[in-house]
């Protein structure tokens, strides 16, 4: 989606292979500090959420963000759009006002899932389950994301794979990714019964009534 979205030639697909490389560096961490620790990233409290390439890079946070992972991976991922010139990349194309600033933080939702399920989670996950919702599902289970952050994760891993993946409830649809591929539908349709729309497509209903669709190849 966010590749048919940035009008900068290949930039997803690079960023996911340099998050990859990094990810692949800090040994696979998840844990908000300690993947902070092992990039050499200073945190000091400060009156604004935001960062500093540095050197030392480094993230300011307000005293109540001090012990929030979420925060802490969220502005971690603004300092690797700078470490890996996608900012500068993305300013050079929109401007650094509002709509620069809007693929950034994109940009920074983008990457949050590949922090939270490296590559040898995803791999456990499919190893045991193959490419289907139900493993989606148990890759959600193993790194206490959202069931959607884990679908975009799927359906991004690999920048050149034809993917989609969508969440509905009743006959509403909530979300959906897609990575070279494309839907009959969009978030907020009302689709009758999607299972009959897309039946090559894997499944798994949530306890709560959600349903996950995910499907390799066009649909
Ligand atoms: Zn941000």
């Amino acid at each position: 989606m966010l590749k048919d979205m940035v009008h900068v030639e290949g930039l997803p697909g690079r960023y996911i292979q340099f998050l990859q490389q990094l990810q692949a560096l800090a040994d696979h961490e998840t844990h908000a500090l300690a993947l902070s620790e092992k990039y050499g990233v200073k945190i000091r409290t400060g009156e604004r959420n935001s960062v500093l390439l540095g050197p030392p890079s480094t993230i300011i946070l307000e005293p109540w963000a001090l012990n929030n992972p979420e925060i802490i991976i969220h502005e971690l991922h603004h300092l690797m759009q700078k470490w890996s010139t996608v900012e500068a990349q993305l300013i050079n194309a929109y401007g650094d006002a509002e709509e620069g600033i809007h693929f950034m933080e994109l940009f920074c939702k983008f990457a949050e899932g590949f922090t939270k399920i490296p590559e040898p989670m995803m791999k456990k996950a499919t190893a045991r389950f193959g490419h289907t919702a139900r493993a989606v599902r148990h890759m959600q289970q193993l790194s206490f994301t959202t069931l959607n952050v884990a679908m975009f994760r799927w359906v991004h891993a690999h920048p050149g794979a034809e993917r989609a993946g969508f969440i509905f409830k009743g006959k509403g649809i909530q979300d959906l990714a897609v990575c070279n591929s494309s839907l009959p539908f969009w978030v907020g349709d009302r689709v009758a019964e999607p299972q009959i729309l897309l039946p090559q497509t894997s499944y798994f209903k949530l306890p709560d009534g959600r349903v996950l669709g995910i499907v390799e190849g066009s649909p």
